[in-house]
């Protein structure tokens, strides 16, 4: 199969010149982000609004409201999505712990789990949770993965499908209104600002955030047969509606910050960081659980630039946990680290070979981010600290 050149530029919307924001690393190729005319973008915007303007009181008691409104006496009242990460069983703990909820956990399997991931998950459990775990048929979950990496530049997309959609399939049936997710991506991170000021998100926008378009349905015309195509979809409109699901952004309640999580974590719910870092980028405790989330970082890197490092410290720095120029050190020597550890696994999981998976690869770099000399591919305009 040949894999034809993507337009990067006309499929993700982005900006022809690539600039870094002032006070973070991050570029304007992260779709959906937003620059100002001083060059800042709108995810530090919204961490310098979230830290100085936030009435953190006045959201605790619009939690504790919303909180009230859903508790039930001997029944499960919210549902929290969570790996066993240090972020959803943040919530979860939170919300059982100090809110007096009942929630049910809701586990979507990695493609790939870690030991150190299972152990996470099992250890957040055995802290005291109940907990739902989806595993989809494993010869569909290796094809999707093996279509979304050839079609769409990215692995990691049936995982994302049945993160998204699973709990509010468990919320459907179990008859549970309230979801709890933990930050709104987009809006902490940068992308669409519409929820910037709004605890829920819209169940309308699932396509268009996190699927890039392309629902599950999509791959039936690859014949991937509708009913085993059903465990990654949403529930339908009607079915949600009546069952008058909300979903709401624990990060619009209470101040985000993913470091904090993890101490607490550990404090908490047993969450064990690994013992090196995660390729890619410097950190041990984010994203430890399926050994094909490294091609997802490092697909980003190729499409827009953008690798695992340079999201983590553009975060760090607007956490105030690292400088900016340290942030800049960081990029240069971990950003876009090709993801060996786990690439004979992945070539084997999606059955796409070492040949195929390069040629895949240099299909999504843009001539607009990429230069290929006789070293071999470098970015045209990496981020320097001048
Ligand atoms: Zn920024």
């Amino acid at each position: 199969m040949n894999f034809p050149k993507q337009n990067v530029i006309k499929k993700y919307n982005l900006p022809k010149e690539v600039k870094f924001c002032k006070l973070c690393t991050m570029s304007n190729q992260r779709p959906r982000i937003i620059f100002d005319d001083k060059g800042i973008c709108s995810a530090c915007h919204y961490s310098v609004f979230k830290r100085k303007k936030i009435d953190w009181d006045k959201r605790e008691k619009e939690l504790i409201e919303l909180c009230d409104k859903h508790r039930k006496k001997n029944d499960y009242d919210c549902i929290v999505p969570c790996s066993g990460g240090k972020d959803g069983s943040f919530v979860a703990h939170q919300l059982k712990y100090k809110y007096g909820m009942n929630p049910l956990t809701v586990t979507w399997s990695p493609l790939k789990p870690t030991e150190i991931g299972r152990i996470n998950l099992e250890n957040f459990v055995n802290s005291g949770f109940d907990n739902i775990l989806g595993k989809p048929n494993g010869k569909i979950n290796r094809q999707l993965t093996h279509l979304a990496t050839k079609f769409l530049g990215d692995p990691f997309q049936p995982f994302i499908y049945g993160q998204t959609n699973f709990p509010m399939q468990i919320a459907v049936k179990y008859g549970i209104k309230l979801i709890f997710y933990g930050e709104n991506g987009e809006v902490e991170y940068g992308g669409d600002m519409k929820n910037a000021f709004s605890p829920t998100r819209e169940i309308m926008d699932h396509d268009k955030h996190y699927f890039s378009g392309l629902g599950p349905y999509y791959w039936m015309k690859h014949g991937i047969p509708e009913q085993d195509i059903k465990p990654y979809c949403s529930p339908s409109y009607k079915d949600i509606k009546e069952n008058e699901t909300e979903i709401h952004f624990f990060g619009y309640y209470k101040l985000w910050d993913p470091q904090e999580n993890f101490y607490y974590s550990v404090e908490n719910t047993g969450f064990k960081p690994n013992s090196e870092r995660s390729e890619g980028t410097y950190s041990k405790y984010a994203s430890l659980d399926d050994m094909i989330d490294g091609f997802h970082y490092y697909f980003s890197y190729i499409k827009f630039g953008i690798g695992r490092t340079t999201s983590d410290t553009a975060h760090e720095i607007r956490d105030n946990k690292i400088t900016r120029d340290e942030g800049i050190s960081l990029i240069e020597k971990y950003d876009g680290e090709f993801p060996k550890k786990y690439h004979q696994g992945f070539l084997e999981f999606s059955d796409i070979s070492d040949e195929e998976f390069h040629e895949i690869v240099d299909s999504w770099r843009s001539d607009h981010l990429w230069l290929q000399t006789s070293n071999g591919w470098k970015l045209r305009n990496p981020i320097s600290s001048n």
